[in-house]
């Protein structure tokens, strides 16, 4: 369609229309700073070639988060209209799965099978753990087969390839890791499950060994290239044998080196695919140039790059980010909480709650920021970062639910298991908790009902069902009939609606989930905050699949509803105008007006805690790079904080930040925003500049700006004021109109 192509080029500038255009051979590669339209490019790619005729079920798009994968269809739908649907595009999990779906004989695999995630995959290491006396601790075991696994290694030649798995003081256990890795598997295939691992492997197998399995495919897409490991490298490849291949990436985001993440895939890229294109844009688009200008001094620190970062900005200057520190974690969250609160009323209705995000190293850090904005009432929500349910309760929800459908095997015994903990949780907490003790009942097992389905050779749920009727199996009949209750009353629901998310709420009122979580997490608000939100999100994301249903048969909807729960899309979001929480990893790809970056202090920036403890030159520099991927997140103010103490210990500012020119940001703990700034915010957000802002108390002129700056940076000791004095200032924040007085 001519028009929509003449639009869609008109929105790009040169180099980005010659990147969507490129036809000159089979690859291409688009490098480009953060912000310069690399995602925006490579969409409108895609949307290119589904004007030019392509179909959408020939093009697959690979993404590194599900809620990329979600931002891309909306765009092509915006862009196309119904020809934008039908585009294969989610991340390298989710797209091998869709095709072993299709497929699972071709592999090896019976139809239905389930997919373990990373807690019952850790539950099902440890089982074949005990059995074969392996001394290795099970977190290490886990991450060794795990790793294993990524580097294609089967327990048959792990022992040769030990060096490369294993640390060193591990390495003469390898043997004994390979066993257990070996009945792992066994016990996998057995029960006809696959975990996050073999999703991959089998889909390579699948590629590899069926190619005809995807030579329906003409148009691979590839974004964040630069986290690609080569597994996922080795995927692209095979899928892409007779395709159009288009990765896009920047090397100084590449943060996944931990998880054999190979940033010399652009290298292997032209040596496999001989022409390959390239394209390198040089404009950012996303950042006012003194937020681009920190960014590129944290960079240029970097000194493996061949040369500094010189990539430009369209938008203007804009305020300088802040650099501020704090006595305590408790008092920089406070700040951040207050200057949300501040910078919406400032703004007069121009900036929403959910231009605003918090990014942090780890996640235990945002624990403070959450209580302090519950307590100021701001709403916020938690990014999901993982791919994986972390949650309990969802999980919980999850086996109730699959129960309600029916499973059977492996996955019937596990989601029993846990719902039988669960009922017997809730019962114990509410009848035998002795007064104030916090003590969890111990785990219940389900053997004796196994054993008793066994000789009745009955399913699970049918064996506990008779058992009820017969009072057999004492010790575990009241749990079952509590258990049969949820089930039933979930069941009758789902066969008069047929629908995912009236059924999980029975499940959740049955269980009483919202008292239950109060009960638990009296103590931490935040906490039961985000467990229940879990728990509606997942009822939520039924509702989208609900929506959908009419798209498949009944079956088809609700199995691929549960694998979408397993692998973590679309839960943990929350929606509507919200303040998001985030860790800088999770942070990628992703842009906010408003960015905090906290807990920058040296004891966390860089962090030492993530399974290396030792800081070698390449962590450090691929902690810098994280920084780095967390301040470009920002369009147009950022606010960089840390604070001193740190468990018994003081702390400094991150070794990073120290080395960034002193003119490059403000140590003042206030914002001040000008008219000229909020006109350039319209500008760069599309919006109205209400008359009121930037006039009231917020602003300054000119000179007496420039002249405030200069005192301060001249005298850096400010910021070491003393606790008390920053409370009163803080107070000062709230109200605009005091701001004044507090310098
Ligand atoms: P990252 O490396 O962080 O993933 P990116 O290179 O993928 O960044 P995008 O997210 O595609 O960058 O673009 C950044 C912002 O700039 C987006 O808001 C996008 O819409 C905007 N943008 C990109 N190109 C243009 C353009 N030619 N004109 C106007 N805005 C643009
Ligand atoms: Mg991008």
């Amino acid at each position: 369609d001519p028009p929509i192509r003449a639009a869609l080029l008109a929105n790009l500038n040169s180099k980005q229309r010659d990147a969507v255009l490129f036809s000159h051979s089979t690859a291409l590669l688009i490098q480009a700073g953060p912000g310069a339209g690399k995602t925006r490019t490579l969409t409108a790619r895609i949307a290119h070639q589904l004007t030019m005729g392509v179909q959408p079920d020939a093009v697959i798009a690979m993404t590194f988060t599900n809620k990329a994968a979600e931002e891309l269809q909306e765009r092509l739908v915006s862009v196309l209209g119904d020809g934008g649907k039908g585009v294969t595009a989610g991340t390298f999990h989710s797209v091998c799965l869709r095709f072993l779906r299709r497929y699972p004989d071709r592999v090896g695999l019976r139809p239905n099978f389930a997919i373990l995630d990373a807690d019952d995959a850790e539950h099902y290491v440890t089982e074949s753990a005990s059995r074969f006396d392996c001394q290795l601790p099970r977190r290490q075991l886990v991450t060794a087969i795990s790793k294993a696994k990524s580097l294609q290694v089967p327990p048959e030649y792990l022992v040769g390839k030990a060096a490369e798995i294993l640390s060193p003081s591990h390495l003469p256990m390898a043997g004994q890791v390979a066993v257990v890795y070996g009945a792992y598997q066994n016990r996998l295939k057995s029960d006809n499950l696959v975990d996050f691992d073999d999703l991959l492997l089998y889909g390579l197998k699948l590629y590899r060994d069926h190619p005809e399995t995807v030579e329906h495919i003409r148009h691979v897409f590839v974004d964040e290239f630069q986290d690609t490991s080569g597994l996922q490298y080795a995927l692209i490849n095979a899928m892409a044998k007779d395709c159009m291949l288009t990765v896009v990436g920047d090397s100084d985001q590449s943060i996944y080196g931990w998880r054999q993440a190979d940033a010399t895939n652009a290298r292997k890229l032209m040596n496999d695919f001989p022409g390959c294109g390239f394209v390198a844009l040089d404009t950012t688009y996303r950042s006012t140039e003194s937020i681009t200008n920190v960014c590129k001094h944290l960079i240029a620190q970097d000194l493996s790059r061949p040369s500094p970062p010189s990539f430009s900005t369209v938008h203007g200057r804009g305020p300088l980010p802040l650099l501020l520190s704090f006595p305590t974690d408790i008092a920089e969250a406070n700040f951040v909480a207050q200057e949300i609160d501040r910078l919406i009323r400032a703004s007069h209705g121009m900036l929403k709650y959910g231009d605003i995000a918090v990014l942090a190293r780890r996640n235990v850090q945002r624990d403070p920021v959450e209580r302090a904005l519950l307590s100021l009432g701001i709403p916020y929500k938690v990014a999901a970062g993982s791919s994986v349910i972390d949650k309990k309760e969802a999980k919980d929800m999850l086996a109730f639910f699959s129960l309600v459908i029916g499973v059977d095997g492996a996955v019937e015994r596990m989601a029993m298991q846990r719902c039988v903990n669960l009922v017997h949780h809730i019962s114990w907490k509410e009848y035998e908790r002795p007064s104030g003790s916090k003590r969890r009942p111990p785990r219940k097992s389900i053997n004796a009902l196994i054993t008793y389905a066994g000789q009745r050779k009955l399913g699970l749920l049918n064996a506990a069902r008779d058992a009820v009727a017969k009072k057999a199996i004492s010790q575990l009949v009241g749990d079952l009939r509590a258990l049969l209750r949820v089930v039933d009353s979930a069941r009758e629901e789902f066969e008069r609606t047929k629908a995912i998310s009236p059924t999980l709420a029975v499940v959740s009122e049955v269980l009483d989930m919202d008292a239950f979580i109060h009960r638990e997490h009296s103590d931490k608000p935040h906490e039961e905050r985000r467990r229940l939100q879990v728990v509606h999100d997942l009822i939520d994301m039924g509702g989208a699949f609900d929506a959908r249903a009419n798209e498949g048969g009944d079956h088809e909807i609700v199995r691929r509803f549960l694998d979408m729960a397993t692998m973590g899309s679309g839960v943990g979001r929350g929606s509507g105008d919200l303040v998001t929480l985030a860790t800088l990893h999770s942070s990628k790809g992703l842009e906010w007006p408003v960015v905090f970056a906290i807990g920058l202090e040296d004891s966390e920036m860089p962090s030492s805690i993530h399974g290396h403890s030792e800081l070698t030159p390449a962590r450090l520099a691929e902690e810098r790079r994280t920084l780095y991927v967390g301040l470009t997140r920002a369009a147009m103010i950022l606010e960089m904080t840390w604070h001193r103490k740190h468990g018994v210990g003081a702390s400094q500012m991150s070794r990073f930040l120290r080395q960034i020119p002193k003119d490059c940001y403000i140590e003042r703990k206030h914002l001040r925003l000008r008219r000229e700034d909020w006109i350039l915010f319209g500008k760069l957000l599309g919006r109205q500049v209400p008359d009121k802002v930037g006039l009231d108390g917020e602003y300054l002129p000119e000179e007496a700006r420039r002249a405030e700056e200069e005192e301060i940076s001249e005298k850096p000791e400010r910021k070491e004021l003393e606790p008390e004095v920053l409370i009163a200032l803080h107070g000062g924040f709230v109200g605009a109109k005091s701001v004044k007085s507090s310098n």
